[in-house]
C-alpha cells in the first residue's frame, strides 16, 4: 500500500466520522478521515441523544420507543434490535478515548441547555448538570456563577428558566483578573478562549479561590463550561478544589464539552495510526462499475486517495454534506439520490422552531447504508451520520445517537 491508499476513506470528520474512524483503527485497519471544517460537534453542549421525542412527546426510554419508528429511519437499518448493544458499544469507546459519560440507553435524563431548559440525553459528559425528570432540578436551591463580561451565557434567561422548574436561583458574578483578560477586547470573552486562558495550571486554581470566595461548601454551584478544551482533567481538577458541589452547564456556541470531545476523538484516532488530512475537501470521486475507485481532494487533485471501502460522513446541510441549489438539495461529492421535497416551497414552512421538511433531507441508503445512485446501491460506499435521510436532529432529539450508531453498524459491516 501507498501512502495515498487505504482499507477505509471517511470523508466528513464530525462525530460519525470519527467514531466509525476510531472503531475500525482499533481493529488495525489502515482508515483516512478527510475533514473539510470544523464539524457540528463544536454546538454540541456536552450531551448525547439517542431519541427525545417521537410525535411530539417526550420519551423516556429511548430503546423502547426505537421499535414504533418508521422503516427509513436510520435505527431501522441497523436494526432496532441490535440498537441497544451498539449504544452500549459507543458509550465503551468514548470512555476508551477518555469522554467519560453517564446515562444509559434505557432511560433518558434530562440535559440543561445553554437557555436553562431540560431536553432529553441519553448521554452527558461528567460535570454537566443533568437532572432525573424534565420538570425538576435536582436541587432546591443554586447558585449562578457568571464571570464579569462573559458574553456566551445569557444569565438572566437560564436563571429565569432554572426557577420555572421550581429552584431558587441566586446570581453571583465573579471576577478573577487573569483570567478575564480576554475582556479587554469584549468580543473574546467566550467560553472557548477562557478555556484556553484558564488551561490546567495556576488560573485554575484561581478560578476555585474565587468559586470558593463566591460560595459556601453546603451551596451547589452551576458554572458555565470554560474549562477543558483538550481534556477532562482541568474540569475534574476544578471540582476537587471547590468546597461547594460543582456542575457545568453548556454555553452557547462554540462549546468547550464539545470542542473538547472533537480534540480527544481526533487525538485517539491518530494515536491508533488512523491519518487525518484535517482542512482538505474531497471535490471529485472517481467511479467504475458501480463503485468508487478513487477520491480527489483539493489538495490531492492529480493523485486520487484510494480504499477498499469508502464512508460518506460529510454531514448535512450545515457542514455542506448536503447543498441547497435553485433545483433542489443535492450531495455534491457522488451526486447521490437525495430525500428531499421537490419543490422549493414546501422545504421550509412558518414556525421556525417547527418541524421544518428540509431538516428530514438526506441522502437515500439501501438497508445497509450502501449509497443509492440512480436507484442502483453502490458496492463500496456507506454512508453515516446526519448526512442520511429519514431522522430530524431537532425534532426528534436523535442527532448524535444516529451518528454513533450508524458509525458502529457500517464499522462493524466493514470489519
Ligand atoms: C443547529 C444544530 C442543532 C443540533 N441539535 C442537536 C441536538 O439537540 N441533539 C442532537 O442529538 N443532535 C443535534 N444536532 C445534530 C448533531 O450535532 C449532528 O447529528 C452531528 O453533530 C452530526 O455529525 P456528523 O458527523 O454526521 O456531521 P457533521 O458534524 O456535520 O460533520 C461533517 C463534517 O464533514 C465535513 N465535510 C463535509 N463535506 C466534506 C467534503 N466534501 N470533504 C471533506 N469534509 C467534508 C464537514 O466540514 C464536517 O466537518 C444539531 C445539529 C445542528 C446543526
Amino acid at each position: 500500500m501507498n501512502k495515498t491508499s487505504f482499507d477505509t476513506l471517511i470523508i466528513g470528520g464530525g462525530l460519525s466520522g470519527l467514531t466509525c474512524g476510531v472503531a475500525l483503527a482499533k481493529t488495525g485497519r489502515r482508515v483516512a478521515i478527510v475533514s473539510a471544517a470544523p464539524s457540528a460537534l463544536q454546538l454540541n453542549g456536552g450531551a448525547m441523544e439517542l431519541l427525545g421525542y417521537v410525535d411530539g412527546q417526550e420519551v423516556a426510554h429511548p430503546l423502547e420507543a426505537i421499535a414504533s419508528l418508521p422503516q427509513e429511519h436510520p435505527y431501522q437499518k441497523v436494526g432496532a434490535d441490535r440498537c441497544g448493544a451498539l449504544a452500549d458499544e459507543a458509550k465503551q469507546l468514548l470512555a476508551d478515548t477518555g469522554i467519560y459519560t453517564t446515562g444509559t440507553a434505557t432511560q433518558n435524563h434530562w440535559r440543561i441547555t445553554p437557555l436553562g431548559v431540560t431536553k432529553p440525553a441519553w448521554l452527558s459528559l461528567r460535570g454537566m448538570a443533568t437532572s432525573d425528570a424534565p420538570n425538576r432540578l435536582p436541587w432546591k436551591r443554586v447558585t449562578l456563577l457568571n464571570l464579569q463580561g462573559f458574553i456566551d451565557f445569557p444569565i438572566q434567561f437560564v436563571a429565569h428558566n432554572l426557577s420555572q422548574l421550581g429552584c431558587e436561583v441566586i446570581i453571583r458574578d465573579i471576577m478573577v483578573e487573569r483570567i478575564c483578560q480576554p475582556r479587554r477586547t469584549a468580543a473574546e470573552m467566550r467560553a472557548a478562549n477562557l478555556a484556553r486562558t484558564i488551561g490546567a495550571g495556576s488560573k485554575l486554581q484561581e478560578l476555585a479561590d474565587a468559586i470558593n470566595k463566591a460560595s459556601t461548601a453546603n451551596e451547589v454551584v452551576l458554572l458555565p463550561a470554560i474549562t477543558g478544551m483538550e481534556d477532562d482533567y482541568p474540569v475534574m481538577q476544578l471540582r476537587r478544589r471547590v468546597a461547594a458541589s460543582l456542575h457545568f452547564l453548556a454555553t452557547m456556541p462554540p462549546s468547550v464539552p464539545g470542542t473538547r470531545m472533537a480534540t480527544m476523538l481526533r487525538h485517539y484516532f491518530k494515536m491508533l495510526g488512523g491519518t487525518y488530512l484535517a482542512g482538505d475537501t474531497a471535490c471529485r470521486a472517481e467511479m467504475a462499475d458501480g463503485r468508487v475507485t478513487g477520491v480527489y481532494t483539493a489538495k490531492s487533485l492529480s493523485t486520487p486517495l484510494v480504499a477498499t471501502h469508502y464512508v460518506l460522513a460529510s454531514g448535512s446541510l450545515m457542514s455542506q454534506g448536503l447543498i441547497a441549489t435553485a433545483d433542489g438539495i443535492i450531495e455534491p461529492l457522488f451526486g447521490l439520490d437525495v430525500d428531499a421535497p421537490a419543490e422549493r416551497e414546501k422545504w421550509s414552512h412558518y414556525g421556525l422552531m417547527g418541524d421544518q421538511p428540509f431538516m428530514h433531507s438526506g441522502v437515500i441508503t439501501d438497508s445497509t447504508l450502501h449509497a443509492m445512485k440512480d436507484n442502483k446501491a453502490i458496492e463500496n460506499l456507506q454512508c453515516i451520520g446526519s448526512v442520511l435521510s429519514g431522522h430530524n436532529p431537532l425534532t426528534m432529539g436523535d442527532g448524535t445517537g444516529v451518528d454513533l450508531l450508524t458509525a458502529f453498524a457500517v464499522a462493524h459491516d466493514i470489519i
